[in-house]
């Protein structure tokens, strides 16, 4: 449902992505590990089109996303059509992002109501029930500040799906939250695997990706450096770079 084909990125000299290539089948959930500092979260925001890419294509449903070409010049879209097509991928934060001045049920609404123009009294019922599934339906009154860690960031996942994306990127959801909070949005997260969501889920919990993930994916130096089946990329790893890495984490 997703590709990714020589995507290229680099701030103010410092080359940090250096041609990422993957696919992503629907339904798939692939588990993104890697150092600090290696381009994880610059591919993840690229392809929910919060940045331009440098060069390289963006795939949905076989679609190019976020630029075309023209005379051999990659240009990127303009505002109005970007805004249409962010609705198609999902973005959850390290840090919540949500709007402090905004209850949950009306963060969870913002988009409905503002990108997609769906009336309020709908909006509102949509939302009651993302929130449902997320497991705060008591909390949908409550403002981000009244909230924990957990429930801010399970708000912030029902904010992503209420708006039906084809896919949901996380970046390292959990990595923000205190070890006891942890559980309830990894449990939510696999929910929606199991749902059948088309999942990418940059992650330092191994144990989540072991157990959720399809393909476990190492990144490195802005290159996708070992990509496998779950059971494989950990008991047997092909690379020596992949292994230096698992030697640190487990
Ligand atoms: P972490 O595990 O710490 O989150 P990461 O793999 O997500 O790391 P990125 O955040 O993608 O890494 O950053 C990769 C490199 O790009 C870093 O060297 C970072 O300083 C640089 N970088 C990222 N965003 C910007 C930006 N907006 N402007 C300039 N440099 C940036
Ligand atoms: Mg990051």
């Amino acid at each position: 449902v997703l590709q990714v084909r020589d995507l290229h990125k680099t701030y103010n000299g410092n080359q940090v992505l250096k041609g990422v290539e993957f696919d992503i089948n629907k339904g798939q959930v692939k588990a993104v590990l890697g150092p600090s500092g290696s381009g994880k979260s610059t591919m993840l925001r690229l392809m929910a089109l919060l940045e331009p890419a440098d060069s390289g294509e963006i795939l949905l449903k076989g679609s190019r996303i976020g630029s075309r070409e023209h005379k051999g010049k990659v240009l990127h879209l303009p505002e109005r059509a970007l805004a249409i097509q962010r609705q198609e991928v999902g973005m959850v934060f390290q840090r919540f992002n949500l709007f402090p001045h905004l209850s949950a049920e009306r963060n969870v609404m913002l988009g409905l109501t503002s990108v997609k123009g769906i009336s309020h009294h709908e909006a509102r019922a949509q939302a009651r029930e993302m929130l449902q599934k997320v497991g705060l339906d008591n909390r949908a009154d409550h403002y981000p500040s009244e909230l924990s860690g957990g429930q801010q960031q399970r708000v912030a996942i029902a904010r992503a799906l209420v708006m039906n994306p084809s896919v949901m990127l996380f970046d390292e959801p959990t990595s923000a939250l205190d070890p006891e909070l942890v559980g309830e949005v990894l449990e939510v997260m696999e929910n929606l695997a199991e749902s059948g969501m088309t999942m990418i889920v940059v992650t330092h919990e191994v144990r989540f990706a072991r157990r959720v993930a399809n393909q476990v994916t190492l990144f490195d130096g802005g290159v996708i450096v070992e990509q496998a089946e779950p059971e494989q990329f950990f008991e047997n790893p092909q690379h020596e770079r992949t292994r230096k890495f698992l030697s640190h984490v487990h």
